[in-house]
């Protein structure tokens, strides 16, 4: 019978980001499918207290904590010491993690010192017949794998915005909080703060209802032979403004700017989408003067609803790659578009 555990570590204002939400809730989904499975949640953070009564009503028999000033930041060596005793205590066979950035960098190592196995990216997990199998996609999101394991503990990183979160009342709970003592070795890196984009100057917002992608043509001659540059700045911030959307770009647009051809100020590499890029995970996208290549499509396997404005009829998501595709100038619909969201 397995012993599920789900970790979570808190997040600076002391709740839990929402990505731990949907591991919880992919546990205790997995909990009720496989016959006799136990749940315990594992929290990590400076103090847990108000992020396990927030869960309190998740069905675990156990909730165990590592807590504490050393446990607030992101450190490989604390929080692999932190999760290591929270698996051995909770005597976990499968540990179900959200991919943050810590539980990335610090769960291999962990799954190396409890010699079990480590899947990330998990993008689905079924239970048939008693037995636990997950999805991953392989080479670069374009072929999907069905594995199962024998070895535990099995640890399952998932990623964000696959799994329904968790939602419930909040309540009173009893923590089981684990003293894990960290040596001077331990605690030789130290966070002295952090450095992130101005709030203006952020546009990757993984939580945001839809994502807009901009493409080369933003900044390609248009009909008059001239390039427009302010207007399409315009044009695409306006609608990140207005929708709080999320901007993505096709490598063409993002590669510009290394080939000295004039671009957009606000667009970097990290906001690329595709095969080489990040297959960011929306309800909704919109493709704006881009042309639908294969490459760049493939990023968007995971948008719900795929959206295209180009000129041409004959473009890329014309084949078959978007649900719907507006022949039309993308200069002039997004002023249009601007304008009635504004209004
Ligand atoms: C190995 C490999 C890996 C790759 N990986 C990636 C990847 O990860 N991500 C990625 O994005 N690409 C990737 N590419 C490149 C990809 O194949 C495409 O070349 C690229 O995405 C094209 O970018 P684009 O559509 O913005 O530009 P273009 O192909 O130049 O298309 C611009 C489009 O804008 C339209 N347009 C122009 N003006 C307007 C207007 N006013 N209104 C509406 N539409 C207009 C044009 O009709 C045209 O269709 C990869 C390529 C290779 C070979």
């Amino acid at each position: 019978m397995e012993k599920i555990l789900c970790i979570a570590h808190t997040q600076p204002d002391g709740n839990l980001p929402s990505v731990a939400l949907e591991a919880l809730g992919a546990a205790v989904r997995l909990v009720q499918q496989l016959d006799g499975a136990t749940l315990s949640v594992g929290l990590i953070g400076q103090n847990v207290k108000p992020a396990a009564e927030s869960v309190a009503t998740c069905g675990a028999t156990r909730f165990l904590s590592v807590a504490g000033a050393e446990f607030e930041v992101s450190r490989y060596a604390s929080d692999a010491a932190a999760v290591e005793a929270i698996a051995r205590s909770a005597e976990a066979t499968i540990v179900i993690a959200p991919a943050t950035l810590r539980f990335s960098r610090s769960l291999p190592g962990v799954v190396q010192r409890l010699k079990g196995r480590i899947e990330t990216h998990v993008t689905g997990m079924d239970a048939a017949d008693g037995k636990l199998s997950i999805q991953r996609w392989y080479y670069r999101q374009r072929m999907m794998a069905t594995l199962t394991r024998m070895q535990r503990p099995w640890f399952l990183l998932l990623d964000g915005g696959v799994f329904p979160a968790w939602q419930g009342e909040p309540g009173t709970t009893t923590l089981e909080n684990l003293a894990v003592e960290l040596g001077e070795n331990l605690l030789r890196t130290k966070v002295i703060g952090i450095q992130a984009p101005s709030t203006n100057a952020r546009t990757i917002r993984p939580n945001a209802d839809v994502l807009f992608v901009a493409g080369a043509g933003w900044t390609k001659k248009q009909a008059d032979g001239e390039l427009h540059l302010n207007e399409a700045g315009e044009r695409i911030l306006g609608f990140l403004a207005n929708c709080n959307s999320s901007l993505g770009s096709s490598k063409s647009l993002v590669d510009q700017s290394v080939e000295g051809v004039p671009v957009l100020p606000f667009m970097s590499h990290l906001n690329q989408v595709g095969q080489t890029g990040s297959t960011p995970r929306h309800p909704k996208g919109l493709a704006t003067c881009c042309h639908g290549e294969e490459p760049h499509a493939v990023g968007w396997r995971f948008i719900n609803e795929r959206r295209a404005i180009n000129t041409d009829a004959s473009c890329g998501w014309a084949q078959g790659k978007a649900d719907v595709l507006y022949v039309a100038d993308a200069f002039q619909v997004m002023a249009k578009v601007n304008e009635l969201l504004a209004g």
